[in-house]
C-alpha cells in the first residue's frame, strides 16, 4: 500500500514489559501481581497510555502518520519489588513473543522496556527479551528500544536492537518525548533515511541514589555535555544511563549509549567521551543522607513548612515494600506533630474499615514484610477517609504517570497528630492528589515523610521549604555498603575505591 509521498505503509508493533527488579527486595515480581497491577493487550495500551507522558505515550504519537500501521499487542508494567518470577517472566514474553508471530510480518517493533528487570533464571530480562525478539523477526526488522535512566544495559540489549535510548531527567519528566525519539529514529530506518550504529560504554562505577537528581551538579554537567555530543554533524541520539544501584547483576552501573549514522568511530568516540567525563567526576557522585533524628528535629523546628523527608531506605519507586516504621516511630519518640506518612498495610485498611468513619482505632501499623524495614508500631487516632484508593494526577508527575490506584485506603488522624494513610498496595509518595484526595491540605502540614528519592520532587518541591534525604535502612538504602553484591564486576568504585578505567 502506497499513500502521500509515496512511502510504503509501515507495520509497527508495539510492546512491553516494565519492570525494576530490586534483587535485595523481599517481595518477588509474580505473575498474579502484574495481572493486578497492569497488564495491557491491544486497544487496552491505548486507552491506559494514550494521553499519558509515558514511554508509550511516545510510541503511540505514530499513529498519527498515515502510513504507519501502528498495532499495541501487550504490554505488562508492575511497580518495583523483587525479582520477576521464572513463571511470570515465561508467560508473559511468551504472549509478547506470540503477539509478534501472529500479527507479522513487521517493518519495526518498538519496544517498551524498564532496563532494570531481572528475572530469577534470566539476570539480564531486558537483553533475554530483546534477543528473543530479534530471533523470530530476524535480522532484517528494525527494533526501537526506550529505556529508564535507571538500566543497568547489558551489550546484549544494544546489539540486539537497532535504536535504544533512555531518559535524560530524573525525576522522570521526558520518558514520552525520548519514546518518541526512538520511534523516529525506527521508522527513518525503515524507511532507508538511516543506518543507525550504537556504542555502548560502561565504566565501573556506580552512582548511589542521591546523587542522580538531573537537575543537581554533578549529574546535570553530564547531561549538558550529553546534550552538547547530541548535536554533532551524524550523531543521532546520546543516553546518559544511571544505572539501578539495588540489582545485583553483571551489567551493575552507569554506562553511556552513543547512536550514530552510519559512523562507527563517531558513536565510540562520543560514548567514550562522556564515560571517561563521568569517571573523572566519580568522587563527587558519593552522596550524604541525614539521619533521621536530626532530620526530624530541623523539620519539627522549621519556621516554613512543610518540609518533605525522603525516606530513601523505604524508596517504593526502587522496589521497597512501603511499610518501613523507621521515621514514623522516631516522630512518635521525638514528639514531631503535623506529620503526614503513608504505610502499605492491607489488614489494617480493613481493620480500620470495619470500625467505619469516625471510629477510635488503636492497632499496630507497619513493617508487615521484614524486619529491615522497622517494627509495627502502635497507633491510636480517629478513622477520618476511607476510600478506594484511585486517583487521578494531571499534573507533572515522576514517569508520566496519571491514574494511580493505591487499593483500598483509610486515612487515621493519630493522637500525635499525625496523619496515617495506609494503603492495601505498596505506594511511593509521587503526587499531591495522594493527599487532597484522601481531604488533606499538604500546606497545612509540618512534614510530610515521602517514600522515595528523586520520584516525590516533582510533586512536592513546589510547595516544600525543603527537602532532606533520610539514611534510613531498608533494601533501597543510600548506604550500599549494606548490601552484598555477589554477580556484579570487580573492581567498581565505589565499593573498590582504587578501581581503575581504561578507554
Ligand atoms: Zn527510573
Amino acid at each position: 500500500m502506497s499513500k502521500g509521498g509515496g512511502h510504503k505503509c509501515l507495520r509497527v508493533a508495539v510492546l512491553g514489559l516494565h519492570h525494576e527488579s530490586n534483587t535485595f527486595a523481599p517481595v518477588p515480581a509474580t505473575l498474579d501481581r502484574f495481572m493486578a497491577g497492569g497488564f495491557f493487550e491491544g486497544d487496552e495500551i491505548v486507552q491506559n497510555y494514550g494521553t499519558s507522558r509515558a514511554t508509550l505515550g511516545g510510541f503511540l504519537e505514530l499513529r498519527e502518520h498515515e502510513d504507519i500501521e501502528l498495532v499495541p499487542l501487550v504490554h505488562a508494567d508492575l511497580n518495583p519489588m523483587g525479582p520477576i518470577t521464572k513463571d511470570a517472566f515465561e508467560t508473559l514474553v511468551g504472549r509478547m513473543i506470540d503477539g509478534l508471530v501472529r500479527g507479522g510480518p513487521w517493518d519495526v517493533v518498538l519496544l517498551a522496556l524498564h532496563g532494570a528487570a531481572v528475572a530469577e533464571h534470566q539476570p539480564d530480562a531486558d537483553g533475554e527479551i530483546i534477543s528473543r525478539v530479534r530471533d523470530v523477526v530476524g535480522p532484517d526488522v528494525v527494533i526501537g528500544v526506550a529505556l529508564d535512566m535507571h538500566a543497568n544495559v547489558s551489550s546484549r540489549m544494544v546489539s540486539n536492537s537497532t535504536v535504544i535510548n533512555a531518559y535524560m531527567t530524573n525525576p522522570h519528566i521526558d520518558p514520552r518525548p525520548r519514546a518518541r525519539e526512538v520511534a523516529d529514529m525506527a521508522v527513518a530506518a525503515a524507511r532507508g533515511k538511516i543506518h543507525p550504529v550504537s556504542a555502548l560504554v560502561s565504566p565501573p562505577v556506580v552512582i548511589g541514589i542521591l546523587r542522580q537528581g538531573t537537575s543537581d551538579w554533578p549529574m546535570s554537567q553530564l547531561i549538558d555535555s550529553a546534550r552538547e555530543q547530541g548535536r554533532r554533524p551524524g550523531v543521532l541520539s546520546v543516553s546518559v544511563i544511571e544505572g539501578f544501584p539495588y540489582a545485583d547483576v553483571y551489567e551493575l552501573g552507569m554506562s553511556f549509549i552513543a547512536i550514530t549514522d552510519g559512523d562507527q568511530d563517531l558513536a565510540n568516540e562520543v560514548a567514550n567521551r562522556l564515560a571517561s567525563e563521568a569517571w573523572s567526576l566519580r568522587h563527587e557522585f558519593i552522596g550524604e543522607a541525614v539521619d533521621v533524628d536530626t532530620a526530624l528535629t530541623i523539620a519539627a523546628a522549621a519556621r516554613s513548612r512543610p518540609v518533605v523527608l525522603l525516606d530513601v531506605g523505604d524508596n517504593v519507586g526502587g522496589g521497597s515494600p512501603a511499610d518501613s516504621t523507621h521515621v514514623l516511630a522516631a516522630a512518635k519518640r521525638l514528639g514531631v506533630r503535623r506529620l503526614f506518612h503513608s504505610l502499605c498495610d492491607p489488614s489494617a485498611v480493613v481493620e480500620c474499615s470495619a470500625a467505619g468513619l469516625g471510629a477510635t482505632v488503636e492497632l499496630l501499623v507497619g513493617a508487615r514484610t521484614d524486619d529491615l524495614h522497622g517494627q509495627p508500631v502502635k497507633v491510636r487516632g480517629t478513622v477520618q477517609h476511607i476510600d478506594d484508593g484511585k486517583f487521578e494526577d494531571p499534573g507533572v508527575t515522576h514517569g508520566g504517570f496519571r491514574f494511580f490506584n493505591a487499593g483500598p485506603r483509610v486515612l487515621l488522624h493519630t493522637d500525635d497528630d499525625h496523619f496515617v494513610l495506609l494503603t492495601s498496595r505498596p505506594m511511593g509518595n509521587t503526587s499531591r492528589v495522594e493527599l487532597t484526595s484522601a481531604g488533606i491540605d499538604p500546606s497545612s502540614l509540618q512534614v510530610i515523610v515521602a517514600k522515595g528519592v528523586h520520584s516525590p520532587r516533582g510533586a512536592f518541591e513546589p510547595i516544600a521549604s525543603e527537602m532532606i534525604q533520610l539514611n534510613t535502612p531498608g533494601c533501597t538504602s543510600a548506604d550500599l555498603s549494606t548490601l552484598q553484591y555477589l554477580r556484579r564486576r570487580r573492581p567498581m568504585f565505589p565499593f573498590e575505591p582504587d578501581a581503575t578505567f581504561d578507554l
